[in-house]
């Protein structure tokens, strides 16, 4: 039997079908915009979207990378798109949206891997929205600092680069992704811009044991990462990775006390979570620590 049949009842929500949903829907079409609520069919998009959180995928939907777990295409990206980021600081501002969150594609086939654009959205966002949280999950730029750094000088809010898994597994999950190159862009990040908060999330279910998951903790954490995100992998396709596990909802409270103990300013850890969800609280939470 598939993993996808064998999904615990903790994992089944409703479908959003609220006119106010609706017409967010259509407004993204009509811009020709992704983002990666309804691109990755998160089933929080009902409860984010109504609280004013909403993850933008910039930079195209075609990813030059392959990893495993992830369903976006892949292949060679078209050009760039220069109008992109005020598009995005449009919509979120006709969402009018309390927390943006900003992620793309692996653009490796762009020198700086897209960091400029990254760097004009949050700007454009700040013109439109300046009471709004932006946060950035960004790629890794194959270790490039200099594109770090151009997103950092347009201070976001949140700086967010996923670990994605543990160590030992990291080759196998991530294509092209490497565990040290990921640890070292959040701690170039704060040594770059130390008020910055980052924040770093994994995914349960690809393999991995209780105790490397909680040396990932400590490897963040060695790095000063602020904010961290645990939720359950779920298989978007056959074609995928397997699920090898579902963590139950204690064994992620569990966690969540592991990371708090750990000193994390905030941990949202849950079947369902992903990066972005509650994403307004965890920049809270984070300021005031
Ligand atoms: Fe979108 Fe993230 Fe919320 Fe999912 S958790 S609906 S991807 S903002
Ligand atoms: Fe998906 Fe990101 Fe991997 Fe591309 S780099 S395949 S978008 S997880």
């Amino acid at each position: 039997t598939s993993s996808i049949e064998r999904k615990p009842d903790w994992l089944k929500v409703k479908l959003a079908t609220g006119d106010n949903y609706k017409e967010l829907k259509n407004m993204m079409r009509s811009k020709t915009l992704h983002t990666v609520c309804e691109e990755a069919k998160c089933p929080n998009i009902h409860e984010c979207w109504a609280s004013g959180t909403a993850t933008f995928m910039i930079l195209g939907d075609i990813c030059t990378r392959a990893c495993r777990f992830c369903a976006v295409k892949t292949g060679l990206p078209t050009e760039l798109d220069l109008q992109e980021p005020e598009r995005v600081a449009e919509a979120a501002e006709g969402m009018r949206l309390r927390h943006v969150v900003v992620t793309s594609v692996a653009r490796d086939d762009l020198k700086d891997g897209g960091a400029s654009i990254f760097a004009e959205t949050i700007r454009a966002i700040r013109r439109r929205l300046p009471l709004a949280g932006v946060e950035v999950l960004i790629p890794d730029f194959q270790g490039d600092e200099e594109s770090l750094r151009i997103v950092l000088d347009a201070k976001p809010d949140i700086l967010n680069h996923n670990m994605e898994t543990v160590e030992r597994l990291s080759d196998k999950v991530r294509a092209k992704a490497k565990y040290a190159r990921s640890l070292e862009l959040l701690q170039r990040s704060k040594t770059i811009a130390p008020s910055i908060p980052t924040k770093s999330s994994i995914m349960l279910g690809v393999g991995e044991e209780w105790s490397e998951i909680l040396k990932t903790m400590d490897d963040l954490r060695a790095v000063d990462c602020n904010i961290m995100t645990i939720g359950q992998y779920l298989q978007p396709s056959l074609q995928h990775l397997p699920v090898s596990q579902y963590y139950t909802p204690e064994q992620f409270s569990e966690l969540k006390q592991e990371g708090l103990k750990r000193g994390f300013s905030h941990v949202e850890s849950g079947p369902l979570v992903r990066s972005s969800y509650h994403a307004h609280e965890q920049v809270q939470s984070a300021q005031h620590s």
